[in-house]
């Protein structure tokens, strides 16, 4: 049986936008749907006839496949196609939008969900997942950022839309197996005959062989080249975390399936802040009479500068602490602090004007170290805060 044209199928023009196409399948899904067509076998292939044609022509890449090859540059070739081969379950969860809450009353229908066996036809080889490093900076990681990225792939050709044929006339049905993607062999064994089947060594299961191939990619389908990812990063990661991004690997040959994105998550390291878990720590230096004075410091944060009041006799090794001021989880609520170390800063090369004066204060009492016996050390300090 021939099949019929999708646009014919959803009652729309082939100038049709998007959003007529997504409107057209909805009418005629709502109108062929199982639960208003009870044990309706016409209903049912109608209805999936519908999803077939919506999965082609929603996706820009297919459609255009599609209005250049006709139904033979589309997976599978000769007849079989997405919504045969998919159960009523598939169709569901891939247009959950356009159903609302539709899906539910469905799996009665079916008696809890049979999944029938899917075609033995394959599509062409999956592409490869492909890995990359981003470099993301703290201020990045603590907000979420979104990267545009040139990534080299192999991308889908754009001459063939990734058919690997050179025009309509060009796919045939493969002749050593009619089309089915698989062949048996029947041997004789002391049981009996013994039916084995598998995939068809001379179409690779596709069911189809192309005679003339596309000049462009020479029948792979697929082109060597760049492009422009925006890789969205959300708030929260750290060194080493790992993001995918579906679909946005290699293309597959002939048509197959994109393999995935994955994306290392890198840390640029910051000349003035660095990162202990969810804490920023920052070392603050100061002169010994700011810190026995007491004074205003300006200090960096992950999102700018921040005022600081350092109180008259701050010790070295204090640790003042900017609550939230941290990086978030990617994981969890809450935030880490930025904590602020101080280093109080002994002078190395002095004049002799400066040595008089600090040689008159030498041996004023309150120049004589006398630390409190409750005094915690650098060490139990860091302890408290990462324990
Ligand atoms: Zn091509
Ligand atoms: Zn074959």
């Amino acid at each position: 049986m021939a099949k019929r044209d999708f646009y014919e199928i959803l009652g729309v023009s082939k100038q049709a936008s998007a959003d007529e196409i997504k409107k057209a399948y909805r009418k005629v899904a709502l109108k062929y749907h199982p639960d208003r067509n009870p044990d309706d076998k016409a209903a049912e292939e109608k209805f999936k006839e519908a999803a077939e044609a919506y999965e082609v022509l929603s996706h820009p890449e297919k459609k255009a496949r599609y209005d250049q090859f006709g139904h033979d540059g589309m997976q599978g070739g000769a007849g079989g196609g997405f919504g045969q081969n998919m159960t009523m379950d598939d169709i569901f969860s891939h247009f959950g939008d356009i159903f609302g809450g539709m899906g539910g009353g469905f799996e009665s229908f079916f008696g809890g969900g049979t999944s029938r066996s899917r075609s033995s036809r394959q599509q062409g080889r999956r592409g490869s997942n492909l890995r990359i490093k981003v470099k993301v900076t703290l201020r990045d990681m603590a907000e979420g950022v979104t990267k545009r990225i040139k990534v080299k792939k192999f991308n889908i050709c754009t001459q063939c839309h990734g058919t690997g044929a050179r025009d309509r006339d060009s796919f045939h049905t493969c002749n050593t197996c009619n089309g089915m993607g698989q062949v048996s062999r029947v041997t004789n064994t002391i049981l009996g005959q013994m039916r084995t089947t598998q995939t068809c060594p001379a179409c690779q299961g596709s069911g189809r062989t192309i005679s003339a191939k596309c000049s462009k990619c020479r029948g792979d389908g697929r082109e060597y080249g760049e492009e422009l990812i925006s890789i969205d990063i959300p708030a929260g990661v750290s060194e080493g975390v790992q993001l995918s991004m579906s679909g946005k690997g290699n293309a597959g040959e002939q048509g197959g399936p994109p393999g995935d994105l994955l994306i290392q998550i890198i840390e640029a390291r910051d000349e003035k802040l660095a990162r202990e878990g969810n804490n920023v720590i920052y070392e603050l230096y100061l002169s010994f009479i700011d810190a026995a004075l007491g004074t205003t410091s300006e200090v960096p944060t992950i999102s700018g500068l921040a005022k600081i009041k350092i109180p008259a006799g701050t010790q070295s090794g204090k640790i003042f602490r900017l609550k939230g001021k941290g990086l978030p989880s990617l994981n969890a609520y809450g935030k880490g602090d930025q904590l602020i170390h101080v280093n109080v800063w002994t002078p190395k090369n002095l004049t002799n004007e400066e040595k008089s004066i600090l040689q008159k204060l030498r041996n004023h009492p309150n120049f004589t170290p006398h630390p409190d016996k409750g005094q915690k050390n650098f060490f139990d300090k860091m302890r408290d805060y990462f324990s």
